[in-house]
C-alpha cells in the first residue's frame, strides 16, 4: 500500500500543473501581494488556484480583464 500513497501522491501534484480546461501544462505563478496558496496560469485559460478545501483548482477571475 505503501507505493500506492507514494503514486498517487507523485499524481497529484503532477496534475496540478495540467489545465482543467484544455489539459496543456501551466506554470507555477509566483504570489501577488498577501495571496496566499498554489497558483498557476495557462496561456489561455488564465490563472488557477489551488483550493486546499476542495483538492482542486479553480479559475482566478483576472481583475483587469
Ligand atoms: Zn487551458
Amino acid at each position: 500500500m505503501t507505493e500506492d500513497v507514494t503514486a498517487t501522491g507523485a499524481g497529484r501534484w503532477d496534475q496540478l500543473n495540467k489545465c482543467p480546461e484544455c489539459g496543456g501544462d501551466m506554470e507555477r505563478a509566483a504570489q501577488v501581494g498577501e495571496q496566499l496558496g498554489l497558483y498557476y496560469r495557462c496561456s489561455e485559460h488564465g490563472r488557477f488556484r489551488y483550493s486546499w478545501d476542495h483538492d482542486t483548482l479553480e479559475p482566478v477571475p483576472e481583475p483587469n480583464s
